[in-house]
């Protein structure tokens, strides 16, 4: 358990579409915590004077794009998730002031695969598209799973190259995104669909009998994802991933469970 925070931020830039004020008030009315947790969008050249307050005050809280990395580099102790994906969505200060980070991302991650495919993964093919801060936390859940590979494929094949080789006991960058379609479970770790209904992969391409996890969420789900589960495929958007993080970060913050239940019908009640 972390000393008890003064007050609760997310920080990122913009906040104004996250859901994580509405899941983590339910959490803290669930617990009868009188804290708030407040969206602070920070300009990022404010970043750093900005931390040096929320510190000096104690406070706790949350990361978004686009400050995971540059959270991770200002921590002054990493959790070993944290520092193994290289990017913190969770922090707090510790009694001798110090800023801690976490991330919390790869549980979420790990949780919604498990309620996808009904069990631990084992022995999967991964196929990641994307090879930013959200791939880094999937591949190390991937790490963690018996058995189990990924295969990367990115706009960008330089960033696909350097996170695989980060990973390079269960990763490989691929340049041929047939290779990512083929896998038994296919991940969108890109921002694709959060603003349109654009996809991150030719759903037509994707192997029959695939899972499909699109960590983007918005209301009534991205368009990849509704066209899968019209072809028959196992889906799940962000949503779940999202609230298990936030669930995991409240039980570091608290030292106590996070009623899921409350999370998730904050999520329904805000009509999402
Ligand atoms: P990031 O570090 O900025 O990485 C963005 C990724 O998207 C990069 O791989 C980038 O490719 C790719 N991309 C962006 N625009 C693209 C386009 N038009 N075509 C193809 N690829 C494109 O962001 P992140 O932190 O990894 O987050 C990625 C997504 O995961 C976001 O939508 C975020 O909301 C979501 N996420 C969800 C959860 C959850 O709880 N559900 C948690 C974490 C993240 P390049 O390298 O070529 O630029």
């Amino acid at each position: 358990m972390t000393p008890q925070p003064a007050r609760l931020v997310l920080l990122g830039h913009p906040v104004d579409h996250s859901l994580s004020p509405i899941l983590q008030g339910a959490a803290l009315r669930a617990a009868g915590i009188p804290l708030r947790y407040d969206a602070v969008d920070v300009e990022p050249s404010s970043f750093d004077a900005m931390l040096s307050a929320l510190i000096a005050e104690r406070v706790a809280g949350n990361v978004t794009v686009p400050f995971k990395i540059r959270m991770h580099d200002r921590c002054d102790r990493l959790t070993p998730v944290a520092e193994r994906v290289g990017a913190v969505n969770v922090f707090w200060v510790d009694d001798r002031g110090r800023l801690v980070g976490d991330n919390s991302d790869v549980g979420g991650f790990d949780r919604a695969v498990r309620d996808l495919i009904g069990g631990a993964p084992h022995d999967l093919s991964v196929g990641v598209v994307g090879a930013g801060g959200a791939a880094a936390a999937v591949l190390a859940a991937v790490e963690a799973w018996p058995g189990c590979i990924a295969q990367i494929f990115n706009r960008t094949p330089e960033r696909a190259a350097r996170l695989s080789e980060r990973f390079r006991s269960i990763a490989r960058a691929v340049d041929d995104v047939g290779a990512i379609a083929g896998a038994q479970l296919v991940v969108n770790a890109t921002t694709v669909g959060l603003r349109d209904e654009s996809m991150p992969l030719d759903a037509a391409l994707i192997a029959p009998g695939s899972a499909i996890i699109d960590l983007v969420y918005r209301r009534g789900e991205t368009a990849w994802v509704r066209e899968l589960r019209a072809r028959g495929h196992r889906t799940a958007d962000g949503l779940g991933m999202l609230i298990e993080q936030g669930a995991l970060a409240f039980e570091t913050w608290f030292g106590r469970p996070a009623d899921r239940g409350a999370m998730w019908a904050s999520i329904a009640q805000s009509r999402h």
